[in-house]
């Protein structure tokens, strides 16, 4: 069998160093914030060019936090890709603003800022670009009609530690920016995890606060704030991975390499590394217009796979708008319909990616047939 994700590989090679972490805070019994936490928050923000780190326990805290320290609320709109996980579009909820949703480029699969300027509207507050699947969004058209207009720019990084965009690091290409430690995230907690990176220092400031009940000291509360709190163990395991995240990333991107040889002129579509891109390969998502047969011949091959995501946001039963249905957003909806996300981690070996590759060139020729 070939997992989709094999977590306990990758704790297994790091064994004595995480052990040793949660042991020593179990010695020191603290486990909720804590030094520990306060070390990781230094240690992610130098690997974020030395922007403030605020801990939290999830990418959808963090998302939530980010857009009540710039301010949005009831009234505003914000702007983002309805081809992302709905965490994105839940924050936007949560804070009571309207979610407006902008196709994706067909390449890129993420936030096309050719079609921006035509969804702003006065009431825009904010825009979330996703760096979806590890790629990040292209910024510098986006952040250029944002600027011009006073508008928040929030990178949902939740799939991109590491990944970076023209040289430059997410986290440190907008106003804020959030991470997600989710296990199967590129930076994995052995929890629930995330974060939040600014350069702004009373955005930072707003979210400490929120994140502890907006306590400036015990008992004192000056905002009315949340349990968002990173817990004490996570801080300490995330401090030990951060170390190994480079080479994981050489080690994704080294697959995707991989994947990208032994699929080219195969029929399937494989992900396009934009030039402007470092991509770290969350999700290796390829495409085909046959997808389901392809992950039934997985699937018969003992091949784990994942679709993500099948259905864009704009047309999720929790999410449907009356402003929005099917076919306003083309090109999300045929991608939607059409990936396929192959066994993606550092550890899985060349031998499994032959196979896998192996099995998805048989079902494409025996398709090809078919049809
Ligand atoms: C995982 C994810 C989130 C939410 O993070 P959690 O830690 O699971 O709350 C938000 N946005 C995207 C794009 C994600 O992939």
């Amino acid at each position: 069998m070939i997992p989709y994700v094999d977590l306990k590989a990758q704790y297994h090679s790091i064994k004595a160093e995480i052990d040793a972490a949660i042991a020593a805070v179990l010695e020191s019994s603290q486990f909720a914030l804590g030094p520990e936490v306060a070390e990781f928050e230094k240690e992610f923000a130098a690997y974020c060019a030395n922007r403030e780190t605020v801990g939290v326990n999830s990418g959808t805290s963090a998302l939530h936090l980010a857009l009540l320290a710039a301010g949005v609320g009831p009234g505003d709109e914000v702007v983002t890709t309805p081809f992302t996980f709905v965490a994105t579009v839940a924050a936007i909820q949560y804070v009571g603003a309207t979610p407006v949703y902008v196709d994706i480029d067909p390449e890129s699969y993420n936030l096309d800022p050719g079609r921006l300027e035509s969804a702003l509207t006065s009431k825009t507050k904010a825009i979330i670009p996703v760096h979806l699947y590890g790629q990040p969004a292209d910024m510098t058209p986006l952040l250029d009609i944002a600027r011009s207009r006073g508008i928040v720019v929030i990178e949902d990084a939740a799939q991109a530690h590491g990944a970076e965009y023209k040289g430059q690091r997410t986290g440190s290409l907008a106003d804020l920016a959030c991470f997600s430690f989710y296990p199967g995230k590129n930076l994995g907690a052995y929890g629930e995890g995330g974060a939040v990176v600014t350069a702004n220092p009373e955005f930072a400031k707003t979210i400490r606060l929120l994140r502890s009940w907006g306590e400036s000291r015990r008992y004192y509360h000056d905002l009315p704030g949340f349990n968002y709190r990173m817990e004490g163990l996570q801080g300490a395991i995330l401090r030990v991975k951060l170390r190994h995240l480079e080479r994981w990333t050489e080690a994704r991107r080294a697959n995707a390499a991989l994947y990208d040889l032994l699929l080219k002129d195969s029929g399937v579509v494989t992900p396009r590394e934009m030039p402007y891109a470092r991509h770290v390969y969350h999700v290796y998502a390829i495409r085909t217009p046959h997808r389901y047969a392809l992950a039934e011949a997985l699937t018969a091959a003992g091949i784990q796979y994942g679709i993500h995501y099948p259905i864009p946001v704009h047309l999720q039963r929790a999410y449907r708008d009356s402003r929005y249905g099917e076919g306003d957003f083309p090109v999300a909806e045929r991608i939607a319909g059409e990936v396929l996300s192959l066994p993606m981690y550092p550890e899985l070996q060349r031998s499994q990616i032959e196979q896998v590759c192996e099995v998805v060139r048989q079902q494409v020729s025996a398709q090809a047939l078919r049809v």
